[in-house]
């Protein structure tokens, strides 16, 4: 594919600046965004920064850029604590459900790519998990201890922020201010407050654990975008994006570890998402005030959750409210109600070419959407182009006497910029939609029907119906608040 002509800019966080797209070997773009720390259900807050990126990595697909996309798993290293110290996350999560830690990281991985496939995110074509990269990760740590940049001490090993003056250029801190910021309780094992872990020591009891030259213990959670970014992209990364709230510590430090191993730029563009706010405040799984998506999913089609988060712009932050999502539910309906015309319009149409006048609107209408697009990204100001768009196609199809060549035209303009660059699909997610809710109408109807025959003390009919499910792959559980189900 050839790159078409664009005049594409980006915000770049590391410059504060609005930059025009320049990757280092063009058409090839290199692209790493932090993934998922795989301890719990993902949640809004997940939504906004994987669908944003994945708009991202559509548009430049679209452009004719040849992008690999990667995007990390964290299933180890990951700490509660910023500072380096509390618990592994998915460890405590392990410990709570009293299973392995991996059976926590294999079952949230799976639904995460679950949550995403049906917001409709393009799966990234590597997505490498830190606890299958700890020897590049070792290696990585070693080569900074050698070049002085690192230090190890009681089996940890910890990067010597005085010895790279570049260090706080991405979150615009110095060290001065992070030594006066820091908390009392700093390890006595660090020099200097803002050093950080590249390998810690096992304590007693920490099950996720491998063998270094500095004793038994696992890689910090900074280290391992660096290390899996560049053996997948390079020394050098075309864009590297992530949530705003790992501007610091973790891609300041990922920066830090990269250029003072290799001397050479890290990372060209740094594209940074807002959060999702509710009532002003962040949402998020610490906080607890989150959403997660699969509870969302029960409440508004994934389409219109979509459509919701692309109405504001990845470096605004977006404020949930179920009003806001009902408002996105109709605007969705609009878009997906003016795709229904067009289609049903065209069957039975008369064959034709493309009418002139429309040919034009269309050619405007993917002007004005490029435009947008190319100013970084801005997907609200694009979604307005095709309520346009939507309300030009609702007028002549209503109007009647469009050929099929105008409504082909119309349809195939819908198709590459809603469906293509934004992601959003109309007619799958209404079947899908109205499938999902005749199913779960009827595991309903068994399970009350299971409930009765209990009551009744016809327990054989009671574990029928609850074997029968099961072997549908349905499984059912009872809880103190009633039975509920899931797919197995
Ligand atoms: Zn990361």
């Amino acid at each position: 594919m050839t790159l078409k002509p664009h005049n594409l800019h980006v915000y770049n966080t590391l410059t504060r600046r609005r930059e025009k797209f320049e990757p280092l070997s063009p058409p090839h773009v290199g692209m790493y965004v932090c993934g998922p720390t795989v301890y719990g259900d993902a949640h809004l807050g997940h939504a906004k920064s994987y669908i944003s990126f994945d708009c991202i990595v559509r548009y430049l697909r679209h452009l004719g850029y040849d992008v690999t996309y990667v995007q990390n798993i964290t299933d180890v290293g990951h700490l509660t604590d910023d500072a380096d110290a509390g618990e592994d996350k998915v460890e405590k999560a392990a410990r709570a459900k009293k299973v392995h830690p991996m059976e926590i990281a294999e079952q949230y991985t799976r639904r995460y790519f679950e949550d995403m496939d049906a917001l409709n995110v393009l799966r990234p074509d590597i997505s490498p998990r830190a606890s299958g990269h700890v020897i590049e990760q070792i290696e990585h740590t070693k080569r900074l201890i050698e070049r002085g940049h690192a230090y190890e001490a009681n089996g940890s090993v910890y990067f010597d922020v005085a010895s790279w003056p570049a260090y706080g250029r991405l979150s615009g801190r110095s060290v001065e201010e992070m030594q006066a910021g820091a908390r009392v309780e700093v390890s006595a094992e660090k020099r200097h407050p803002a050093d950080f872990a590249l390998w810690k020591r096992a304590e007693q009891g920490h099950i996720m654990q491998w063998p270094s030259p500095w004793g038994a213990g696992y890689p910090g959670w900074h280290i391992e975008c660096t290390v899996m970014g560049q053996k997948y992209l390079g020394e050098t990364l075309d864009i590297h994006g992530g949530g705003i709230e790992n501007q610091f510590p973790h891609h300041e430090d990922e920066i830090a570890q990269a250029e003072a191993a290799t001397g050479k730029p890290f990372v060209r563009y740094w594209l940074h998402n807002n959060m999702v706010t509710v009532a002003g405040k962040k949402m998020g799984k610490s906080l607890g005030n989150f959403l997660t998506l699969r509870d969302a999913f029960e409440k508004w089609d994934p389409m219109v959750i979509r459509l919701f988060i692309l109405q504001s712009h990845y470096r605004s932050p977006t404020d949930f409210s179920p009003e806001a999502l009902e408002a996105a539910r109709a605007g969705y309906e609009r878009l997906a109600g003016a795709a229904a015309a067009i289609a049903k319009a065209a069957t039975g149409a008369p064959d034709s070419d493309a009418d002139p006048k429309v040919a034009q609107l269309l050619q405007d209408a993917r002007k004005r959407f490029a435009e947008a697009m190319d100013d970084d990204f801005n997907t609200p100001l694009a979604l307005s182009t095709l309520f346009d768009l939507a309300r030009e196609s609702n007028r002549l199809v209503a109007a009647g006497g469009l050929g099929k060549g105008s409504l082909e035209a119309f349809a195939a303009a819908l198709a590459e910029l809603a469906g293509g660059v934004l992601g959003l699909s109309f007619e799958a997610t209404a079947t899908g939609a109205a499938d999902t809710q005749i199913a779960t109408g009827l595991v309903q109807i068994l399970i009350q029907m299971r409930a009765e025959a209990r009551k009744a003390k016809d327990f054989k009919q009671a574990d029928a119906i609850r074997n029968r499910l099961a072997d549908a792959g349905i499984l059912l559980e009872d809880t103190p608040d009633g039975t509920t189900w899931r797919m197995k």
